[in-house]
């Protein structure tokens, strides 16, 4: 196999991993109505993502065993940074305990009114939950029913 051809076949499977991810993240959203995203568009979701290559780069990212080189769908957390699961190993993913799972990603403020999202990059889906100060503060209100009353 050429060169040229090896990365074609790797184009073509990172296409098919991006189509794959859309396909979950649509379905994610639809069974627990979470808003659909697709960022760079907006700059917190894009740093968690950066930090999440930055924790990969410095080879300080936990990764599931089942994540190969190839591309292929990939969960993070914004509660878990560094920790990167397959679509089966997504438990691992859950908040630790009921605190993690009222605390704000952002400001880390215990919160009853948590604004959960997933959001997609590629083949890494991203879940987030935010309080109400910070999901204004983000401007991701918008993409949340409630968000802005
Ligand atoms: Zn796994
Ligand atoms: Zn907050």
């Amino acid at each position: 196999m050429t060169t040229t051809a090896a990365n074609t076949a790797r184009a073509d499977q990172l296409a098919a991993a991006v189509a794959d991810a859309t396909r979950h993240h649509h379905r994610i959203a639809a069974r627990e109505h979470l808003p659909l995203l697709v960022i760079p568009d907006n700059p917190w979701l894009a740093d968690q993502v950066r930090r999440l290559h930055t924790a990969l780069t410095n080879r300080q990212a936990l990764v599931c065993p089942h994540i190969t080189g190839s591309p292929s769908v990939v969960y993070a957390a914004a509660w878990a940074p560094g920790l990167l699961v397959c679509p089966a190993c997504v438990g691992q993913l859950r908040p630790a305990d009921d605190a993690e799972d009222g605390t704000c990603d952002r400001c880390r403020r215990h919160t009853d009114a948590l604004y959960a999202g997933v959001v997609q990059t590629g083949p890494l889906l991203l879940a987030y939950g935010l309080c109400r100060h910070c999901i204004r503060r983000t401007g991701l209100a918008d993409h949340h029913p409630g968000g802005t009353s």
